[in-house]
Order: C-alpha cells, then structure tokens, then sequence
C-alpha cells in the first residue's frame, strides 16, 4: 500500500482542533494539524471567556487559546500555516491540496468553525470594514464616544454589545424579536447598562452614509413603522455559518451547511471526522468544540488501528 504523508490531518486550529491534536499528539500518532490563520480561530477575537470550565475569574480568548496552543506544542504536535482549497476524501488515502504542495494521509478531523453570518442588507457591502463590523474585540477601540447599532438577540450579540459600551457612549441593540436568545446571566448585564438602547421586533432595511457610515434604517416588524438611527458604526451579530466551501458537497450538511455526526464523530465519509462550530449540534461553545476534538480524535486512533489491522500489508507511517 502507498505511504502516506501522515495517518491524520487535522483541519482548522481553534478550539476543536487544538484539543483533537493535543490528544492525538499524546497518543503518539503521526499528526499534522493545519490552521490558515493564527491557532484559535473565533476565541482569539473573544474579549472575555467566562464559561469554560477551570478558570473561576475567567480568562481573555488570547489568553486561553495560546495555553491551548501551548499544551499542543508540548506534546509534539505539528502546527502548519497553510490554506487546504480542496480535498479527496473518499478511499483510505486521502489527498489534501494546500496553497503550495499536495499531502496525503488516512484520517481527516475536520474542525474549520464558523464565520459571521451576514445581514444582506444595502450598504453592508459598502461600509464593510469602514463602519460595518463583525468583530467588536477587533474594531470597539475605533468608536470611542461614538454612537453606534448593534444587531443580533444572540449569546454574540448581547455579549459584544455589552463590551462595546467600555469605548462608545450609545449602542443600540436592534433584534427582530421583543426576546434575547443570549444566556440569561448575559442578558442580565446588559439589562443593567444604561449605555444599550434594545430596538425590539426590527430589522435593519439599510446601511447608509456618503463618504463614512452615518446612518441605519429600522422598520419594526409588527406595526411597520420606519426610522433612521443615526449611527457612526453597526456591529452584525446574527449567527455564524459553517467554513465548509472548501468541502465542495463530499458529505452530508443540515440545509444550513452544518455537518453530520454521529456520537463519534464520524461523518458520511469513513476516516473523515469533525469537531467544533462547523457540526451539526445543539450547542456551540468553547467546551463543546474541546469535548468534539476530544472524541474525533479517539474516534480516528480507532479508525486507524482498524484500518492497520485491516491491512497488514500497511507500509504507511508506524502507528502506535
Ligand atoms: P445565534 O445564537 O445563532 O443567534 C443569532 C441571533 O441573531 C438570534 O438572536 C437571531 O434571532 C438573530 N438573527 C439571525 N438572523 C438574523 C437576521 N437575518 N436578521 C436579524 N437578526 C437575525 O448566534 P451567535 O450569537 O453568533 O452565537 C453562535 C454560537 O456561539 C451559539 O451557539 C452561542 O451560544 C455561542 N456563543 C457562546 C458565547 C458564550 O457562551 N459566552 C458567546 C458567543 C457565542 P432569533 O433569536 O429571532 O432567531
């Protein structure tokens, strides 16, 4: 049988990821763990984390993602910078195209998250970067004593809407219910800042402004009223949706794009595994992705101690 480049790759450096290699790595397996950007993807533009377990006064997402990355290293996993743009996973060799070379391997944890889902709105395109924001951790500093919307009833939403008001001296918090959907202890740090302003039942119809951003149009959704809020920024927080394109349609999605997994974390595709924000799940959250990235990287140990006793003409890398 071919050699393989490694037994497992793992796709994506957050949270999922990042524990799928320190466990894989401490399993002594051959690994590469493969992340675009900096390791820790969304966290790292977290301001505060204060729901993952074993920190009592919380901890910043840097902070937490770098000790992630850290107890990685420690164990000898492989971190490669470098963009996958397609992939063969069918078969027991799987082939992963990167930006500058082709690699193979037997096993795939699929852990690329989410991204900010968008408004679609006018004007969104427009002043994105230059007055529409999804990231407050990145862009709050910029809006100091400004005004500015927020949109979203999420836990993102209420959070970062609260962060926000450190810097500006308005948010107004536009959602299209008269109710958050954010964890109750967040809704209730918000309900305590006099410097939020909730819009309930609307939607934001447009971004507008000449040269910057000056201005968003509201119509609620119940009476149809319309109104200008003047504002010098909007922050978009209306959910994520999976980073799957580079995945062409090879596995089976929820119509929202978000994978399927069983309890193991298999998907459709045999040796193809995946952890974190990107699966189909009911609850997105730093110790959901950990636990994910836990278990997709037992699950493969498994696959691969399988496939090797499967295969004892197996010339691939030593597995343990
Ligand atoms: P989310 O939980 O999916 O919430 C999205 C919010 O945006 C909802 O309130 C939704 O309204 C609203 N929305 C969706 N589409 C919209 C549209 N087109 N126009 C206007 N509003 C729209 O997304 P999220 O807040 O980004 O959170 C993503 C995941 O990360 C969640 O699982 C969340 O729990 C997790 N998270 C956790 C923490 C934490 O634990 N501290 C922090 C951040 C994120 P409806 O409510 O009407 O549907």
């Amino acid at each position: 049988m071919e050699k393989v480049d490694y037994d497992l790759v793992i796709i994506g450096g957050g949270p999922a990821g990042l524990t799928a290699g320190i466990y894989a790595a401490r399993d002594r397996q051959d690994v590469l763990l493969l992340e675009k950007m900096a390791p820790g993807g969304q966290v790292l533009v977290t301001d505060w984390v204060d729901n993952y377990p074993g920190f009592p006064e919380g901890i910043s997402g840097f902070d937490l993602c770098s000790k992630l990355s850290d107890q990685a290293k420690r164990f000898g996993l492989s971190i490669e910078s470098n963009e996958v743009t397609s992939l063969k996973m069918e078969g027991t060799i799987k082939e992963i195209v990167l930006s500058d070379r082709t690699i193979t391997c037997h096993a795939i944890i699929l852990c690329p998250g989410a991204s900010p889902r968008r408004l679609d709105v006018p004007g969104e395109d427009k002043f994105y970067g230059k007055g529409v924001s999804f990231c407050g951790t990145c862009d709050a500093p910029f809006y100091k004593d400004k005004v500015v919307a927020a949109v979203g009833g999420g836990d993102t939403a209420v959070q970062e809407a609260v962060y926000l008001t450190r810097f500006v001296k308005k948010v107004y918090l536009i959602h299209r219910r008269n109710e958050f959907r954010a964890a109750k202890i967040l809704q209730e740090r918000l309900f305590r800042n006099d410097k939020i302003e909730c819009i309930w039942d609307s939607r934001v119809t447009s971004i507008d402004g000449f040269f910057n951003l000056e201005k968003v149009a509201v119509e609620n959704v119940k009476t149809g009223e319309k109104r200008d809020l003047a504002v010098d920024g909007c922050f978009v927080w209306v959910g994520i949706t999976p980073n799957t394109e580079f995945l062409g349609n090879s596995l089976e999605t929820d119509d929202m794009g978000f994978i399927i997994a069983n309890d193991h974390m298999e998907t459709s595709i045999p040796g193809v595994f995946v952890a974190g924000d990107a699966r189909r799940t009911p609850l997105r959250q730093i110790v959901t992705a950990t636990g994910d990235g836990a278990v997709a990287a037992y699950s493969a140990e498994h696959y691969l101690t399988d496939l090797k006793s499967r295969m004892p003409e197996y010339s691939g890398a030593e597995l343990n």
